[in-house]
């Protein structure tokens, strides 16, 4: 394909494409309150078995999407992208939606954050070795930044990597790594100094999920699945040309990844339809869209949700524009994980105890997973408490968190 072709012309090569390869969506169908599946899920609460064959689906249309230039539409062709502007991406994005497809979460992580990472700062062997492989799904991507002593203080992290020769050796643990069980690499950040400061001894690496050394064991989290874990690393080789970055110069690595993180959260939501059609639907069975106390939760709901949806399409925009958006993305994550909260506190308020015992009725204990993995997004990609900090030092111009220590070195 072309990588000068209109973008006129390209919606239309992709309209064959989707039609070749894909089922068009019947006309949207009027939701009917107790028909079809009354699932909301925050986190997909899967079996061993069932997240697999998930994965084998994703995988499957991934790879066709790839073969056929719609799988990496804005990568540099070198790797094996498409080489065209995000205004094609757009376009084949929204053309896909009218047409029944697997969904591609599970390479949310390693396509939304460690690609991006490996495309900035990886070894020209490295970016031969994943990129493409990456983007057609053949391998698949975790994030292990996380351990039990270094959360939102990343930069406290004690794995550590050791030089022997032309590798490195890596030994301790990770923690929180979502879809380390699927996973064949991963982005890791170690400890290679201990005489530097604490944000200045760290080094980025891609390490193979397989390699022996490598542990990995499930967490159940309280909504019933267990969809993250711990990962322990033993000795685990990795060869220099897998190092991201310079020595020591991986607190860049991590920001980057960060930052990619923080976008694909902060410009999520801001109304998904059905959601909105759901909810709607569930009031007006329980007779209560009279109801003064839920007409005003829901219309706060609406504007801060739409609110949310412009500081969203601000950062895009940036982004899109070739900037680097600032406190958008934190204060989109913040606006998102409010919402969710606005969002619960409604619909508790309407179901009461049905979402407390499954009393076997459609629509009404189904909340609870949504309620249950709310929180988790309160944490995930920086909690509230951190986000609040970055908007106060970077936008209200308040003295720094006295808690960083950025002087002293590690050891001490
Ligand atoms: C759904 C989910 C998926 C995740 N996936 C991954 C993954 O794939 N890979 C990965 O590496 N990690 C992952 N994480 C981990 C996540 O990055 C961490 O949980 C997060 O950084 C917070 O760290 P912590 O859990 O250690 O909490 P802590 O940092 O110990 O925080 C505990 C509490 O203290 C507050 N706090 C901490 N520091 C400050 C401060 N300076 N000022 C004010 N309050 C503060 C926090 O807001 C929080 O309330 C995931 C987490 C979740 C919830």
């Amino acid at each position: 394909m072309s990588n000068t072709v209109s973008v006129e012309a390209f919606t239309q090569q992709a309209r064959e494409f989707l039609e070749r390869n894909a089922e068009r969506k019947e006309a949207a169908k009027a939701f009917v309150w107790g028909e079809g599946s009354d699932n909301v899920a925050m986190f997909e609460e899967r079996s061993r078995e069932a997240e697999m064959e998930v994965l084998r689906k994703a995988k499957e249309w991934q790879a066709k999407r790839f073969d056929n230039g719609f799988g990496w539409i804005t990568g540099p062709t070198q790797y094996g992208g498409a080489g065209l502007t995000p205004a094609h991406e757009r376009a084949y994005n929204a053309v896909e939606r009218d047409y029944r497809t697997p969904s591609l979460g599970v390479f949310q992580i390693g396509l939304g954050m460690v690609a991006p990472t490996i495309l900035a700062h990886a070894t020209d062997r490295a970016k031969d070795l994943y990129l493409r492989a990456m983007w057609r799904s053949d391998i698949v991507g975790c994030q292990l930044f996380s351990e039990p002593g270094a959360g939102s203080d990343l930069a406290s992290l004690q794995t550590k990597a050791e030089r022997d020769g032309d590798e490195w050796v890596i030994t301790g643990q990770k923690v929180w790594t979502s879809g380390a069980q699927f996973s064949d690499i991963g982005e890791i950040i170690c400890r290679t100094d201990v005489s530097l400061p604490k944000h200045k001894g760290l080094t980025g690496f891609i390490v193979d999920m397989h390699a022996p050394g490598v542990e990995i064991r499930p967490l159940r989290q309280m909504t019933g699945g267990a969809s993250f874990n711990e990962v322990f690393f033993n000795e685990v080789r990795v060869p220099d040309d897998h190092r991201l970055g310079d020595v020591n110069n991986g607190w860049n690595v991590a920001l980057t990844t960060l930052m990619n993180e923080r976008a694909s959260i902060g410009t999520m939501g801001g109304g998904e339809t059905s959601m909105w059609t759901r909810l709607l639907a569930m009031i007006r069975h329980y007779d209560m869209d009279s109801d003064p106390i839920v007409r005003e939760m829901l219309a706060d709901l609406y504007i801060n949700t739409k609110i949310q949806g412009y500081t969203g399409q601000r950062a895009m925009d940036k982004i899109r524009a070739g900037q680097t958006p600032g406190p958008e993305m934190s204060i989109g994550k913040m606006a998102l994980v409010d919402n969710q909260k606005r969002m619960n506190d409604l619909v508790s308020h309407v179901l009461g105890a049905k979402l407390q015992a499954d009393t076997g009725e459609w629509g009404t204990y189904a909340w609870s997973q949504l309620l249950l993995g709310a929180p988790g997004m309160r944490i995930a990609g920086g909690s509230d408490e951190v986000m609040r900090n970055i908007v106060s030092e970077r936008v209200l111009g308040l003295p720094k968190d006295a808690g960083i220590d950025s002087k002293s070195a590690f050891k001490d």
